[in-house]
C-alpha cells in the first residue's frame, strides 16, 4: 500500500513529503499506524550523507511508537488496538550465535535489517523509517509498551536512545557504589543519566554545555564537570568506574580515559562522521583500562529496558515538533540545542 512519509532524495537536499510503499502484512506481520517518531542523530547522519552508504531516498526514524491495526494469521502476541514500538531494527537471520543469544544488532549471518536504510527483503529496494504514517514489521521484532497512554510521545526515544544507554549499563554491570560519567547531554546522554541513576549509580555529566547544569542534575546527575574546563578534568583524573561516551563529534578521549580508575571501562556509543584522533596508549596501560563500543541492544534486552524505564516511572524529556519542522530540528540537533529529543507527532505529517 501507499504510504505518506517524509524524506530527502540527496544528502544536500531537506527533507519534504514523499509517498512510499509499504507491504501487505504476512502471516508473522504486524501492521502499524505510527502515532510518534523520536529524531535520533543517526536521522541525521544518515539523511545528510555524513556515514558511507545512505540509500535515497532516504526516511529516516526508528523511535517509532505506534498503534496496531491488523495482524497476521500466525502473530499471537498482539492484537489490533495493542499500543506497540519499534526500535532500529526490524529483521536479522535468526540463526547465527548472536541472532540466537538475542543479541540480533550483532547477526553475523546476514547483518541485522535497519528499520531504514537496510535491505528489503519484501519488497526489494531499501527499508524506510518512522517518519510515515504507517509501518508494517515481523512480530519479533515489535515491543509491548507498558506506559500510560499520555506518555507515549515521551516514550519513543527509548527504542534507541533509551536502549542504546541501557545495554551498555548492563552489560557491564553498572549499579549502586558505582561511579560513572556520562559525556554529552543530549538524547542518548540525558537517556544514560536516568537510567544509571534507576540503577543505582553515583552520575555525573561531562558536557561541554555549562548551561545544562540545572538540567543535569534535575535529570538525576549528582555532579556536572564542564569538559571544555582543563583544570575540571585534571580534577576529575582516577575517579570514575565507567564512562559512557555519547559524543556525536571527533573528540580527545585522552582526558575521559585518565578519568577512569584503574581497570574502569568507557564505551564509545556515539558515532562521529570523522574519526577520533588515535587515544594515547600510556592512559590505557598504565590502569589496565577499556575502551569499547556498543551498538543499540538486543530485541529481549529492548523489552527489558522498556519495562525498567516504566517500572521506574522514565521516559524522555522531548521537544514535540511537526513533521514539516524537522529540518530545523535538525540544525538545532548539530548545534547542541536539544532539550533533550525532538519527538514528531505523525498527525501532523
Ligand atoms: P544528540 O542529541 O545530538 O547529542 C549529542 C551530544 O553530544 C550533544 O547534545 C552535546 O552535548 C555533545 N556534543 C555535540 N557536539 C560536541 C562536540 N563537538 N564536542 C563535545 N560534545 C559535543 O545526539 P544523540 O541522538 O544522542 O546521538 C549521539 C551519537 O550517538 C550520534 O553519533 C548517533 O549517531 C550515535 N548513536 C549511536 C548508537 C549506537 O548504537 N551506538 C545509537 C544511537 C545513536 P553537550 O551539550 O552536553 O556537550
Ligand atoms: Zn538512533
Amino acid at each position: 500500500m501507499t504510504t505518506q512519509a517524509y524524506g530527502n532524495t540527496a544528502a544536500d537536499q531537506p527533507l519534504g513529503p514523499l509517498q512510499i510503499e509499504r507491504r501487505e502484512p504476512g502471516p508473522r506481520d504486524v501492521a502499524i499506524d505510527i502515532l510518534f517518531c523520536g529524531v535520533c542523530h543517526s536521522d541525521l547522519h544518515t539523511a545528510r550523507g555524513e556515514w558511507d552508504g545512505t540509500l535515497y531516498p532516504c526516511v529516516p526514524g526508528h523511535e517509532i511508537v505506534g498503534r496496531v491495526t491488523a495482524v497476521g494469521g500466525e502473530v499471537d502476541r498482539f492484537k489490533v488496538g495493542d499500543v506497540v514500538g519499534v526500535g532500529c531494527m526490524v529483521d536479522s537471520c535468526g540463526t547465527c550465535p548472536s541472532c540466537h543469544d538475542g543479541e540480533e544488532q550483532y547477526c553475523t549471518g546476514s547483518g541485522f535489517v535497519g528499520t531504514y536504510n537496510g535491505e528489503d527483503a519484501h519488497l526489494g529496494g531499501h527499508t524506510f523509517g518512522g517518519y510515515s504514517k504507517h509501518v508494517v514489521v515481523d512480530q519479533d521484532f515489535v515491543l509491548r509498551i507498558g506506559h500510560d497512554e499520555k506518555d507515549l510521545a515521551a516514550v519513543a526515544p527509548l527504542l534507541c536512545a533509551g536502549i542504546t544507554t541501557y545495554s551498555p549499563l548492563r552489560h557491564w554491570k553498572v549499579g549502586p557504589g558505582q561511579k560513572v560519567g556520562v559525556v554529552g547531554l543530549g538524547g542518548l546522554g540525558h537517556m544514560g543519566v536516568k537510567i544509571a541513576a534507576a540503577m543505582g549509580a553515583d552520575v555525573t555529566v561531562f558536557t561541554t554545555s555549562p548551561d545544562k547544569r540545572e538540567d543535569a542534575l534535575k535529570l538525576g546527575a549528582k555532579d556536572v564537570i564542564v569538559s571544555r574546563d582543563p583544570d575540571a578534568m585534571k580534577a576529575a583524573e582516577g575517579q570514575f568506574d565507567f564512562i559512557l561516551n555519547t559524543v556525536a563529534a571527533p573528540l580527545d578521549l585522552d582526558p575521559y580515559l585518565a578519568a577512569l580508575k584503574r581497570d574502569g571501562t568507557m564505551v564509545l556509543v556515539g558515532v562521529p562522521a570523522d574519526p577520533h584522533k588515535s587515544p594515547d596508549v600510556g592512559n590505557l596501560i598504565f590502569r589496565r583500562r577499556a575502551l569499547a563500543g556498543s551498538l543499540i541492544g538486543g530485541i529481549r534486552e529492548t523489552q527489558e529496558m522498556l519495562d525498567f524505564c516504566h517500572e521506574h516511572g522514565l521516559t524522555a524529556d522531548i521537544e514535540m515538533i511537526r513533521m514539516d519542522e524537522i529540518n530545523t530540528a535538525y540544525d538545532r540537533m548539530v548545534k547542541s540545542d536539544v532539550k533533550y529529543r525532538f519527538v514528531i507527532d505523525m498527525a501532523s505529517l
